[in-house]
């Protein structure tokens, strides 16, 4: 009778979860002292770390892609956004910054505006809305 019902609450529990976790380590000290206070050894409510969208999808830039270069790029101005707009980590928005610099040089995509081409794709991030507010506002 017991076996059967805890086959069933296993079946509930999510493998991997946190809650299957705390009931694993929980369940060989209900054998040694049951009012011994239970430790992990890892948070079970940390957030994942958040990843931009470059590092989530595994993105290469390419100086010849101007059409995904473009995306980073205001339409107003023809500069490009900056961190806070579109959300890259450091390294990944170096290298934008290089990638655009190259692409600029080669002739792929123009310097001072955003090429009309390429003004209906789908928008990234929404520029009015950044992530965090600049630090200059
Ligand atoms: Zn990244």
């Amino acid at each position: 009778m017991f076996s059967a019902s805890v086959t069933i609450f296993s079946r509930c529990v999510k493998p991997g979860s946190s809650f299957a976790r705390t009931i694993a380590t929980t369940r060989p000290r209900l054998t040694e002292d049951p009012d011994e206070p239970i430790t992990l050894n890892e948070n079970p409510y940390a957030k994942p770390q958040p990843k931009c969208i470059l590092c989530e999808h595994k993105i290469e830039l390419d100086y010849k892609n101007p059409r995904l270069l473009q995306q980073f790029v205001s339409t107003f101005s023809g500069r490009v956004y900056e961190r806070h707009v579109t959300g890259l980590c450091t390294k990944q928005h170096k290298r934008l910054l290089e990638t655009i610099a190259l692409s600029r040089r080669a002739g792929y995509m123009p310097i001072f505006v955003k090429d009309p081409k390429y003004l209906n794709d789908p928008k990234l991030f929404d520029p009015l809305k950044p992530l965090t507010p600049h630090s200059y506002a």
